[in-house]
């Protein structure tokens, strides 16, 4: 009989805080209803948050425990996938040395999520430009066939595509090229209406935001400018509520009737923005709940990063030997008494 062998998934987030909304719709909830499906490689990315963190190790490290702790409040299971510290596994920082030297600068230099990240830094770290190619790695050595990710991380996909391309042509084939998957909205904007949800620029509902947190945040978006009285007519274009209630709202029937009665005036900004708060902190308790039982029980929270980081190692340490093979690395013939007693001395 013939086993279908699960496909791969390996997929990431940094540890630099809490998750948000962003990160749920973008890339956790495509995760949640995959990880039945694939063998799921779910990366802390510690390593590469360093690259823009090196001088708050303290946020890194807090938040290794807070990005495990959202993961399994939105449901994500340990043990039938693998929840991975980066720094743990140091073939991942192997791999990404190797790859480095086949991937040509110009192709980083072109990267667009990159050079539009690189604008908000001041000094940007040698190892912050060098993050798409260490996540390059990150992918190809759990050997993954998807990558689910919101739509900012394309490029370094395409990027992994290729690099994987030439590694199979230079030293034969190895590894896939994986595909990406991108969530159900690519890109939530920011509650200021920026482009991008995201913790640096400070515009974010957080996935253990409370709920009057919540409230309150719903309560300073912007809606429609042009609006002045409750009775005016009202925007739904470029309007933050109704963008959220897009991502949120289920029952699409009733959203249209909300934006009709909304454009004809007929409802106030106070009164649909309590239906964005009443959406939001419903579909956030059940993930508060669980939170909650996971801060109280911290035994599990460090088993499921325990299992997970080694059972990925093993498949790490079996993808480098194979990889340093097939590129005839760690074997040259006259060096291998050298190489066997550095081994013994070991
Ligand atoms: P932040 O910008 O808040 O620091 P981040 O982009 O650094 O977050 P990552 O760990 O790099 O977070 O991203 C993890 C995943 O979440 C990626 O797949 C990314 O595309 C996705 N993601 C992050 N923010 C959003 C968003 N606002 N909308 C959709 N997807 C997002
Ligand atoms: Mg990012």
């Amino acid at each position: 009989m013939i086993m279908n062998k699960k496909k791969i998934i390996l997929t990431g987030m940094r540890p630099t805080g809490r998750l948000h909304l962003g990160h749920y719709v973008g890339a956790l909830e495509n995760w949640i209803k995959l990880q039945k499906e694939y063998t799921c490689y779910f990366l802390i990315a510690d390593y590469q948050a360093l690259g823009d963190y090196a001088e708050d190790v303290a946020r890194i490290r807090d938040s290794v425990i807070e990005v495990a702790l959202d993961w399994l409040s939105v449901g994500l299971d340990p043990e039938k996938n693998n929840f991975v510290i980066q720094s743990y596994v140091p073939e991942y920082a192997e791999l990404s040395m190797l790859l480095s030297m086949i991937t040509p600068k110009g192709m980083i230099d072109r990267n667009p999520t990159l050079k539009s990240e690189m604008l908000l830094q001041k000094d940007v770290s040698l190892g912050f430009y060098n993050y798409p190619a260490s996540q390059v790695a990150d992918i190809l050595l759990s050997k993954a066939d998807v990558v689910p990710v919101g739509d900012d991380q394309l490029p370094h996909i395409e990027l992994t595509r290729e690099i994987a391309r030439k590694f199979n042509r230079i030293y034969g084939k190895i590894f896939p090229e994986p595909e990406a998957l991108v969530g159900r909205v690519p890109r939530l904007i920011g509650i200021d209406g920026k482009a991008k949800m995201s913790k640096s620029l400070g515009n974010c509902i957080y996935l253990s935001d409370p709920e009057d947190v919540v409230i309150k945040k719903v309560n300073k978006m912007y809606t429609d400018p042009t609006r002045i009285r409750a009775t005016d007519p009202g925007h739904i274009e470029g309007n933050v509520v109704f963008m959220y209630l897009d991502a949120f709202y289920q029952d699409k029937e009733k959203l249209q009737i909300f934006k009709n009665v909304y454009k004809n005036g007929g409802i106030s900004d106070v009164e649909i923005k309590k239906v964005l708060s009443d959406t939001l902190n419903k579909f956030l308790q059940p993930i508060r709940e669980r939170r909650a039982f996971y801060e109280s029980h911290p035994a599990e929270v460090k088993k499921a990063l325990i299992e997970g980081t080694t059972r990925s190692r093993i498949l790490a340490q079996k993808t480098i030997t194979e990889v340093k093979n097939a590129m005839n690395i760690s074997k040259y013939e006259d060096l291998s008494n050298i190489k066997k007693a550095i081994e013994k001395n070991n």
